[in-house]
């Protein structure tokens, strides 16, 4: 149905998640809060009681100790000072997130760091200096999730990098760390290729460490949420605040994120206008990765081998069936929404339907609401497009998504939808199958930072396994 997009009547909707989300603030400062609830079907998965509740604690704990408080003062004073024990347990701890590659990676390595802060009572700062505030509302009320720009390691944050001596991975790597000894900060690097000594981050016994140390600065491209579960003394709290283990990002990422008005805009604008009629809405997210990027038939071939091989398009009739068929009235109505950086591959859907009718006398409505070409990420309007884009991508009923895209994981997770994934083609050529069926909607953490000390835990870990799209990875199913 049709979204009201910021007019003066709107309905007081209740926000998406029901209780999942806070109260307290003013809702016509951030409308997707609001207004997401009616463009959503109601999500079958509820969040635990347990996940509210640790929610409603983790917003006190932000107030008390997040930028403007005298905690924060006395924590942000005490960086540099390496101390011999460990500060008061009443002392707030903190974990930094920056940015880093692309939308769809920021927001795995968000939802992942937030999840830590909520397992290890730390609380979770954003790096402001990229356009997050252009792309989300703050998720915490009477307070703010924004690391305040005179943060003391603001200039310092850049340089954080293996090298760096305070690199945990390095310091272990080089036996600067000891037990008397707590540094004031820590720089946490958790990529595709961080070295072991990095991913002794995800050991249960290193754990314990980084408890006392009061700054943690993250920085990561991947969704890490699947390490945390194999951490053991997590599992039991995670089972608690996730008993279906496959929720996790749903959860919390309708928890966290709230477009921006401007983005929302967008959001509602394309809806109303191509795809709120339709009696399904299909969506297909094209990431073509390799140089060049751009439009190949191989691919064109391998998306409807995949979605008329999952009866998720018709096929096409012949100009006779036309004759049989064209009953407009009562015909269904299908949108096709495509996202891609290349305009080519919806011209190309909506001229076939164009220029053939389908076999079933469905009707197909190709949309796709931009072609960028290229990735411009840090370009404001751009992120906001890629946003907005996500965003209508997770409000479809039947989703295809592309392999080890992160674009696409956070579109299934965010709506809760079980993807059929597009297998990458190799040597050009149509992969066979096309693509498969995710196992679930849980995103999956491409290159899977598993450590030593994690290699039994897997085993014995039924719920983590690799993924469909990438042996390398793991994701909760
Ligand atoms: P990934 O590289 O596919 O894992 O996804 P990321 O989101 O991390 O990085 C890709 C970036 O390219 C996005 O953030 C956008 O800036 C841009 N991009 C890729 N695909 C699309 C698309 O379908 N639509 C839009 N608007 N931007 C896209």
């Amino acid at each position: 149905h049709t979204a009201t997009e910021g007019s003066n009547e709107q309905p007081r909707e209740k926000p998406l998640g029901g209780r999942l989300l806070a109260t307290g603030f003013d809702d016509k400062s951030c409308l997707s809060r609001y207004h997401q609830s009616s463009l959503r079907k109601p999500s079958p998965y509820k969040p635990s009681r347990y996940l509210v509740s640790r929610l409603r604690s983790y917003e006190m704990l932000h107030k008390r100790c997040g930028p403007g408080t005298n905690a924060y003062k006395r924590a942000t004073e005490r960086l540099g000072h390496n101390e011999v024990r460990s500060s008061g347990a009443d002392e707030c701890r903190y974990v930094v997130w920056t940015p880093k590659f692309g939308l769809g990676n920021r927001i795995l390595s968000l939802v992942s760091v937030f999840l830590y802060a909520l397992m290890t009572d730390r609380v979770m700062l954003v790096d402001q200096r990229s356009d997050i505030t252009d792309l989300f509302c703050e998720p915490f009320p009477n307070t703010s999730w924004l690391l305040p720009l005179d943060f003391p390691l603001t200039d310092q944050i850049d340089s954080f990098d293996r090298e760096h001596s305070q690199c945990y991975g390095t310091m272990l790597k080089s036996h600067a760390i000891n037990s008397t000894t707590i540094p004031s900060h820590l720089y946490i690097d958790i990529f595709h290729d961080s070295r072991d000594h990095d991913k002794m981050f995800f050991c249960e016994k290193n754990q314990a460490f980084l408890g006392s140390v009061p700054w943690l600065v993250v920085k990561s491209n991947l969704y890490y949420v699947p390490s945390l579960w194999l951490i053991p003394n997590f599992q039991p709290k995670l089972k608690k605040l996730f008993p279906e283990t496959d929720t996790v990002f749903h959860h919390l990422s309708q928890y966290l994120f709230h477009p921006t008005n401007q983005v929302w805009g967008m959001v509602t604008r394309s809806y109303n206008a191509y795809l709120s009629r339709a009696d399904e809405i299909l969506g297909i997210q094209v990431r073509v990765f390799g140089t060049p990027a751009g439009y190949f038939k191989h691919v064109m071939d391998q998306i409807l081998a995949c979605t008329q091989g999952q009866k998720l398009l018709p096929e096409l009739g012949t100009p006779e069936s036309q004759v049989t068929t064209n009953t407009s009235e009562t015909s269904k109505v299908k949108a096709v929404l495509v996202t891609s950086l290349h305009p080519e591959y919806s011209d190309s859907l909506k001229n076939m339907f164009w220029e053939r009718p389908s076999s079933t006398g469905e009707i197909i409505e190709v949309y796709q609401p931009s072609g960028e070409q290229v990735q411009q990420t840090d370009t404001k309007l751009h992120d906001q497009k890629a946003l907005a884009e996500i965003y209508l991508l997770s409000l479809t009923d039947k989703l295809v998504t592309s392999t080890r895209s992160t674009f696409g994981y956070v579109a299934q997770g965010l709506g809760g939808i079980r993807p059929w994934i597009l297998y990458e083609p190799r040597n050009s050529k149509v992969p066979n199958p096309p693509c498969v069926k995710a196992m679930s909607m849980e995103p999956c953490s491409l290159k899977a930072p598993l450590s030593l000390c994690q290699t039994e835990t897997i085993k014995v870990t039924p719920f983590v396994k690799y993924c469909e799209d990438r042996i390398t990875g793991i994701k909760l199913v």
